[in-house]
């Protein structure tokens, strides 16, 4: 028994730091386990053609030419990645086993962190019960959707 394949929301905060220690606790126990950590962060606004936010006159102007744009998307992706790995770098040294961390893009954390599960085949979701908001409060927005939404466990950490 225990689970193989964790996903772990993390968004900079100290609650999910504290989640991220909590699923690497949980699954060193099992030499098979895996880890996901996952950060949702809005698209690149400044890449993506619009004529209101260039211009405020209605004449957009493209900040990268169509051909570059895919380019220029997954070069910051990577080096959004790369931040992340950094700054958890600390917490999940030693541990064992496999585990990856990536910055996704997407418009709701809630659904992006369901999907994510969902495209890994994870069984467990380690998140923290509050973030980066401001609001206090016993749960934030995003472990509250994630918990109702789920099909898997969600283990929130306080
Ligand atoms: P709110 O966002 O509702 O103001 P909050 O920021 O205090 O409140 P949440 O955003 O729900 O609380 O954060 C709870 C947990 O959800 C975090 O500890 C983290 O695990 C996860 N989480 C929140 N935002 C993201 C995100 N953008 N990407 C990945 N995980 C996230
Ligand atoms: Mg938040």
């Amino acid at each position: 028994m225990g689970f193989k394949n964790i996903l772990v929301p993390y968004d900079n905060s100290e609650h999910a730091n504290n989640a991220l220690k909590e699923a690497i606790n949980m699954a060193s126990e099992n030499p098979e386990a895996k880890i996901h950590v996952v950060e949702v962060v809005a698209p690149p606004q400044d890449l993506v053609y619009s004529s209101i936010n260039q211009t405020g006159f209605g004449m957009g102007v493209s900040v990268v030419a169509k051909g570059d744009f895919a380019k220029v998307v997954e070069e910051r992706n990577a080096e959004q990645d790369k931040e992340l790995q950094d700054t958890i770098a600390d917490v999940v040294e030693g541990f064992p086993g496999a585990l990856t961390a990536e910055v996704v893009f997407g418009v709701y954390a809630i659904e992006t962190i369901i999907e994510t599960a969902k495209h890994y085949d994870c069984d467990l979701i380690v998140m923290g019960s509050r973030g980066l908001g401001a609001i206090r409060g016993a749960i934030g927005s995003v472990s509250y959707g994630v918990l109702r939404s789920a099909e898997i466990p969600v283990l929130v950490v306080k």
